[in-house]
């Protein structure tokens, strides 16, 4: 017979002292009819992808009683020509989310005695893999339009030398997109890695380039991708990295073996094959976006530029009153970002009528 003591709890534990007092990533997974409140991708796969994963999960599945490939190495070429710009098997990376991928960067470059840095507001996951990996956090704060101060990140970078930095384009929770000019001078004053996490780069609009571009001349740039946002695979867990060789090299220190299972490399390779239709949405949904931030300001919002599936705007003197308003119509956005301002991601057209619809009672415009 075993006693559960009742007033045990974490902090009875011996847990690490950096980690005392911290909050988990928490978005809430609340049961409504429109959830729009972690940017995914509101299409499912249509029933003939799904078949196809299916039957490709059934033909992975009698042989798994073998370990994975290890190197993921049909997956990352399969990447490598999705991405294109000249990338090779040897310069891609595949892991468990985009997230498990920044976690490598970390293991491998950060570290106790180490600091990343990052321009804020952004991606909470950034300073939580940080912290997690033992790693010291240098946030900056960006200008009041969420752009970065390049003259105030190279002194930050000449202050606090950061192993690595994480520059987010297009920027989350914000849209923002970096001009390829700004991470280029970020980039010459590193002196550790810089991380472009372009979790939302097939949304950007028309002219926004990629950092993709800039690999050639910058072996300590890392560009990741996810299939989590415009893939409309969140569910499969597969993100995904573009960098120097070497990088890839520094990586295999740190990754578990046969991290990435065989049905995930199933799942993924399978995506990439229909990769026209798993995008085919892209499209409309930059469309709904556009449309949503006039609309937004067409009825007095102040509203973010942005170059992804989400948009930010405000300003509320109480967003979490606004926040649960919106959620008692049954819409579940984001209490993200700067005080003031909520997220919502870009969705269907009847879920964002329904939003704009509850947006405009709840807040009596
Ligand atoms: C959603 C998101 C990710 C994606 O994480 P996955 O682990 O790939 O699902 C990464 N970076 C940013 C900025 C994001 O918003």
């Amino acid at each position: 017979m075993s006693v559960t003591p009742v007033s045990f709890t974490l902090n009875d534990l011996p847990l690490r002292d950096d980690l005392r007092g911290r909050s988990p990533y928490g978005a809430p997974q609340i049961d409504v009819p429109v959830v729009l409140n972690t940017n995914e991708n509101p299409h499912p796969p249509s029933e003939r992808l799904a078949r196809a994963l299916a039957d490709a999960v059934a033909e992975t599945a009698v042989g798994l009683n073998r370990y994975p490939d290890r190197d993921a190495v049909r997956l990352r070429q399969g990447l490598a020509e999705y991405l294109g710009h000249g990338l090779t098997t040897a310069g891609v990376w595949a892991a468990n989310g985009s997230n498990e991928i920044l976690q490598q960067i970390l293991q491998a470059f950060g570290g106790p005695g180490r600091t990343a840095m990052g321009f804020e507001p952004s991606y909470s996951m950034h300073p939580i893999i940080s912290r997690g990996t033992g790693t010291a956090w240098a946030p900056v704060p960006r200008t009041a339009d969420f752009r970065i101060d390049v003259d105030a990140a190279l002194a930050a970078i000449a202050e606090h030398a950061p192993s690595v930095i994480f520059l987010t384009s297009p920027n989350n929770p914000t849209g923002t997109a970096l001009p390829i000019a700004d991470i280029e001078r970020i980039a010459a004053a590193a002196p550790g890695v810089v991380v472009v996490d372009e979790a939302y780069a097939e949304f950007r609009r028309e002219g926004t380039p990629s950092a993709l571009g800039l690999l050639a001349d910058h072996p300590r740039l890392i560009v990741s991708r996810t299939m989590s946002k415009a893939f409309a695979l969140a569910g499969a867990r597969l993100g995904y990295l573009a960098a120097h060789p070497a990088v890839v090299d520094a990586l295999q220190l740190v990754r578990l073996p046969y991290h990435l299972s065989a049905v995930t490399q199933t799942v993924a390779l399978v995506a990439l094959d229909h990769a026209d239709e798993l995008l085919g949405t892209v499209a409309d949904l930059r469309a709904e976006r556009d449309s949503l931030v006039e609309w937004l300001r067409a009825h007095g919002f102040a509203v973010a530029d942005s170059d992804a599936n989400f948009v930010l705007f405000g300003e509320f003197e109480d967003r979490t009153k606004v926040w649960e308003a919106l959620l008692d119509h049954q819409v579940l956005v984001r209490e993200v970002g700067p005080p003031g301002w909520l997220r919502v991601t870009v969705g269907t057209p009847q879920e964002m009528a329904a939003f704009r619809d509850s947006l405009l009672r709840v807040t009596g415009r």
